[in-house]
């Protein structure tokens, strides 16, 4: 089946092109082009032509930070898995990374072995990302205590095992006993290392990207804030050209206008991740996040009884709307955040993340207003293109 949508406004990370049109017969972008070059491909056996008719054409989105969404929890299963990605597909998210919490080694090995079946058979989902259990007690955030561990050599080979390659990203506190040496394994391995549900100081941070760590995960919570004389984790992300840093846009997580800041210090990357739960694309209610329970009402996530944040109700069209319109970002930059730079902090940058002939057929159409009208992953519609 051959693929053409004509008559767009193009955003990447390369810029805005209008009058934009692009074709695909199979999972990867054949051509684009300006004007009428599309008539062309139109002709093709069975193809189906969309007039975007002036809408916003941008790349498929990328979340490298999710626990689930539609019901589901990424820690359940298979069946919950699809389940989640199902809902955040349609609203843009082509590409998924597979966050776990904290819980038992043996449980979490389970997932990995599970997730790595999984990205065998499903390109759209990018591996896993072990949030837990390499954090700081005071910072855990909605991680269960009981589950934390220190990072030995032992238990760092014990879940790169389990993942057979297909762990993606980790989370940890730096200070731990172990988690410097932690880092070089994990690096070595392949896998992207984020600081995160931290008390670490800036010096400390510095350190451990350093030592290879590239990601600041969901900068500014479950760590320390910036201080004039003390600037923290956040300033040594902010001001190394190595690393990325993860944003949580829901407007409850991170003020707009501190994001604002952020994308004004560090355009080229700022990661907008969901790190949505269950609740996402739901409704509000009681829910599970790893084995502790989550009260959600008017969309807020928190430990039930408690104060603690515990994940969101994002979707990743909801982060960059938040980001055009709440924080007053470029539509190119905030794109960006969504596409080419979660693309390069995976390593993935010349595969995905722009609508470019030789990328992945992973294309979001999306109104005037940026709210999401079509989605094909893959070369694969997502939902019905209107
Ligand atoms: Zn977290």
């Amino acid at each position: 089946m051959t693929v053409v949508i004509h008559s767009a406004v193009k955003v990447d990370a390369d810029g805005v092109v209008e009058d934009f049109w692009l074709a695909f017969t199979g999972s990867t972008l054949a051509a684009t082009g300006t004007g009428t070059g599309w008539h062309g491909w139109s002709t093709a056996e069975n193809a189906v032509v969309v007039n975007a008719a002036g809408r916003w054409l941008t790349p498929g989105f990328i979340d490298v930070h999710s626990h689930g969404g539609g019901g589901f929890s990424f820690d359940n299963g298979t069946e919950a898995i699809q389940g989640a990605l199902a809902m955040h597909r349609a609203h843009g998210t082509t590409r998924s990374v597979i966050s776990l919490v904290a819980n038992p080694v043996e449980v979490l090995c389970e997932s990995l072995e599970l997730i790595a079946d999984l990205v065998e058979a499903d390109p759209l989902i990018l591996g896993s990302h072990l949030e837990g259990p390499f954090l700081a007690r005071n910072h855990r955030g909605a991680h269960n205590p009981a589950h934390l561990r220190t990072p030995t050599a032992e238990l760092v080979d014990t879940f790169l095992a389990a993942g057979r390659g297909t762990i993606r990203q980790v989370t940890l506190a730096p200070e731990l006993t172990g988690a410097l040496d932690a880092i070089d394994r994990f690096v070595a391995a392949g896998v992207t290392v984020g600081v995160g549900h931290t008390d670490a100081d800036f010096r400390l941070t510095k350190e451990a990207f350093d030592r290879g760590a590239t990601l600041l995960t969901h900068a500014f919570n479950a760590m320390p804030g910036i201080k004039h004389r003390e600037p923290g984790p956040v300033t040594a992300a902010l001001g190394d050209p190595r690393v990325a840093l993860e944003l949580i846009l829901d407007g409850f997580h991170v003020h707009p206008e501190v994001a604002r800041v952020a994308f004004f210090a560090a355009p080229m990357r700022i990661l907008l991740i969901t790190d949505a739960m269950a609740a996402a694309g739901s409704v509000d209610g009681h829910y599970k996040l790893g084995d502790l329970n989550v009260s959600v009402s008017d969309g807020r996530a928190m430990l039930s009884g408690t104060t603690t944040i515990a994940g969101s109700t994002l979707t990743q069209d909801v982060a960059l709307r938040s980001a055009i319109f709440d924080s007053e970002t470029d539509p190119v930059l905030a794109v960006r955040a969504l596409t080419a730079s979660p693309a390069r902090a995976l390593g993935l940058d010349e595969t995905l993340g722009y609508l470019a002939p030789g990328y992945a057929a992973d294309v979001v159409l999306l109104g005037t207003d940026w709210t999401v009208d079509a989605v094909w992953a893959a070369g694969r519609p997502m939902s019905d293109p209107t």
